[in-house]
């Protein structure tokens, strides 16, 4: 549930554009979803990504798209695009603008931990992708997160529909769900912090580990997605968003029979 105005700035001020044209002009080949290209301020996004059907104008899948296909293929794709929507963040956003809270820290403070850790990268490639990486972590975990918490609590992941009558007497009398239903926090306030950072990134299909991120630096790129794109931290600011959501209104539809 990350911050939808912060989205649209960003993507206000890049374009989407679909492969093969650009693959045909030379510009770039790219075999991931998606891919980001500093000098056009273009995402290049695969081709799957994006619903076609004749007489219709071409568009990216969204959500209700993604329920008639066979995997989860919003919450992949939309990993990928999060983390694209990340480096065009830092090109247009806060390597333009010294005043950026992030600035230092992406000019100067990654880049030289990079520089003196990691070698064999350019340093600046390093510090886009811890933070691309970060970006789409922090969708993969709380798309995890979420899942668990609507399963524990009988609704099918998709929403599509509540668990069995006799699965959901259980669980109430579980989790103690009354009158007022509201989801419980099965995951016991657990932080999620430590998921977000990512322990490897790839560049150019290469490896490279970095664990030894400093602790640090990692505050400062997690406070800015935390404060950016109001992201929860841990499972009770999550359940806390979940109860003030649409996902109160399913869990209701499917406790409100057993009342
Ligand atoms: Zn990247």
């Amino acid at each position: 549930m990350p911050n939808r105005l912060k989205i649209q700035q960003i993507a206000d001020n890049i374009y989407f554009a679909r492969p093969p044209l650009f693959q045909r002009l030379g510009i770039l080949s790219t075999t991931a979803n998606a891919s980001y290209n500093d000098i056009l301020n273009t995402i290049i996004l695969q081709d799957d990504l994006f619903f076609k059907k004749k007489g219709q104008p071409t568009r990216l899948k969204d959500y209700d798209d993604s329920q008639t296909e066979k995997i989860n293929y919003f919450s992949l794709n939309s990993v990928s695009i999060f983390h694209e929507l990340a480096h065009a963040d830092i090109d247009i956003f806060i390597e333009e603008d010294p005043n950026s809270e992030m600035y230092q820290t992406v000019v100067n403070e990654i880049p030289k931990w990079a520089g003196e850790n990691i070698y064999g990268f350019n340093a600046k490639s390093v510090t886009h992708e811890i933070i691309g990486y970060t970006a789409g972590n922090i969708l993969e975990v709380l798309n995890n997160k979420i899942n668990t918490i609507l399963t524990s609590h009988g609704i099918h992941p998709n929403l599509t529909k509540c668990f069995s009558t006799g699965a959901l007497i259980k669980t109430k009398s579980l989790l103690n769900i009354d009158a007022d239903i509201k989801f419980k926090d099965v995951l016991k306030r657990t932080s999620f912090y430590d998921e977000f950072i990512p322990k490897d990134i790839f560049i150019k299909g290469r490896h490279i580990s970095v664990k030894g991120f400093p602790l640090v630096l990692k505050r400062k790129v997690l406070n800015y997605f935390i404060k950016t794109y109001a992201i929860s931290i841990d499972s009770t600011t999550l359940i806390r968003k979940m109860n003030n959501s649409h996902y109160r209104e399913k869990l209701a539809d499917c406790y409100n029979p057993l009342l």
